[in-house]
């Protein structure tokens, strides 16, 4: 299976927004935890500073520590795992006041900050979290700074291991839930793969063959469904198809082995003339039948290839009409038929004047074939809204109705054997289906048995 398969697609696309998502609440949880830290420093350097603050008096802008013991007790900070520095400095940078603790170091000074200040710094080679704060007398003016600080080595353990953590968590995290997407993706595409296996082994051999439906009515069944009712379609086409070269072969071969069998019988002795115009003739006969036959095979094929095009431009439809009716002239008067044909002077439409003609003729000639001798044929042309309808009408053997839906199929004809005198391989009409379906053209058809037929042929325009 590919490398990009859908699966590994579906995981990947989930990985990414995971990716983008974790990352964002692995850094949530890391400077939360920083702003803690922190926070809990700066509070604790508060407390700090209020608790000098208690023992600082100011008298005559001097400083003095008003309890002395509880800053000697401060001194003893050095024995602590925490220590707190404490140094007092005045305005000029000089130390009033450190604790021991500081021994011979200082903590660094600004002293052109007069707002109180958090910030980091380092404490002879250690980091330590320090606030600086100015001491003022009672009218505002600055006596001296007061610096604290506390020792941020634990914390900044603290920090970096959660850094730690974090940073190798993250591509773990996100290779586990790779896999395990990958294995849900899996899983929920497995029904595909099914259906691919079985699409796979469906040929032409086992048309009838359908794909399980799945347990689910989801996606998937959908799909399924669609496939198989396309199947179905297949199937359909190909067995018609079957049909139809069966059913041409058929009607090769039938007035083949007429000619055949008419010509082998004249040359198996001496006959006299009378005979041999009369089996030539029935040899010519057959032999117009099947060119008949084999113009409308080619016919057919030329329209179903979808190579054609129909050339469509307005045209007057009732010239039309006259025009077949100059060709079939003949057919109306051996069976002496009347053509009654209604319509206004001209008669616009649009479609393919060739296409057209050949359904005209079709249908007009299957009027005069399945027409009673002495009849009427009546042609109607009428424009209504958008359309204009063509109306054709006869008055002979009719057309049952349940057989209706298939005279438009290839090699149908209605009872055979009523119409075997009748020239007619059943092609006509599969023929006039599909130009009409080609220009987009509606046939319908109306008929009664022995009462008579009408095509009405629906032009859109
Ligand atoms: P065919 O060449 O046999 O006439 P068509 O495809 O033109 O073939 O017509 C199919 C069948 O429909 C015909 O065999 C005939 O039974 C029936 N049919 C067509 N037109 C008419 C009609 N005007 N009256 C009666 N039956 C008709």
């Amino acid at each position: 299976m590919n490398q990009f398969s859908l699966r590994n697609r579906i995981a990947f696309y989930y990985i990414a927004v995971t990716a983008l998502l974790v990352a964002v609440l692995f850094f949530l949880v890391y400077f939360v935890v920083l702003d803690t830290v922190y926070t809990h420093l700066d509070t604790d350097l508060d407390a700090e500073t209020h608790e000098i603050y208690s023992s600082l008096v100011v008298l005559n802008d001097t400083l003095i520590f008003a309890n002395p013991s509880e800053w000697a007790e401060r001194e003893h900070g050095k024995i602590e795992v925490n220590p707190t520095f404490i140094q007092v400095v005045d305005t000029l940078g000089h130390t009033i006041r450190k604790s021991s603790n500081l021994r011979d170091i200082s903590l660094s000074l600004n002293t052109k900050i007069k707002d109180k200040i958090y910030f980091d710094n380092i404490l002879s080679g250690s980091p330590v979290r320090q606030l600086q704060t100015s001491i003022l007398n009672p009218g505002g003016k600055i006596l001296g700074f007061l610096i604290i600080a506390l020792p941020l080595e634990e914390s900044e353990i603290v920090i970096k291991n959660l850094k730690l953590v974090l940073v190798i968590t993250y591509p773990i995290v996100l290779i586990a839930l790779f896999f395990i997407s990958r294995l849900i993706a899996g899983k929920s595409i497995s029904p595909i793969n099914k259906v691919i296996i079985t699409a796979e082994r469906i040929t032409n051999e086992n048309l009838n063959e359908r794909i399980e439906l799945p347990r689910h009515k989801d996606e998937i069944h959908t799909l399924t469904q669609t496939i198989n009712s396309l199947l179905d379609r297949l199937q359909d086409v190909v067995l018609r198809e079957k049909q139809f070269t069966a059913d041409a072969s058929h009607e090769l071969r039938t007035p083949l082995s007429i000619i055949k069998g008419t010509l082998e019988v004249l040359t198996r002795k001496q006959r006299d003339p009378q005979q041999y115009v009369e089996k030539i003739n029935q040899v010519i006969s057959e032999v117009d039948r099947m060119s008949l036959l084999v113009d409308q095979l080619l016919e057919l094929a030329r329209f179903e290839s979808g190579k054609i095009n129909p050339n469509l431009i307005q045209f007057d439809l009732k010239s039309s009409v006259q025009t077949i009716y100059q060709r079939l002239e003949k057919a109306f008067t051996n069976k002496n038929l009347i053509l009654e044909l209604t319509s206004e002077e001209k008669v616009f439409v649009t479609a393919d004047p060739s296409m057209t003609e050949i359904i005209l003729e079709n249908i007009l000639s299957n009027s005069i074939k399945y027409s009673f001798q002495d009849g009427t044929v009546s042609v109607k042309i009428n424009r209504e809204a958008e359309q204009t309808i063509c109306e054709i009408a006869d008055y002979g053997t009719g057309i049952p109705e349940n057989q209706l839906p298939k005279i438009f199929d290839r090699f149908y004809r209605v009872d055979e054997s009523r119409n075997s005198q009748i020239v007619g391989k059943g092609l006509g009409l599969a023929i006039v289906k599909r130009l009409a379906d080609l220009q987009n053209i509606k046939l319908d058809v109306q008929s009664k048995v022995n009462g008579g037929t009408t095509f009405t042929i629906i032009f859109n325009s």
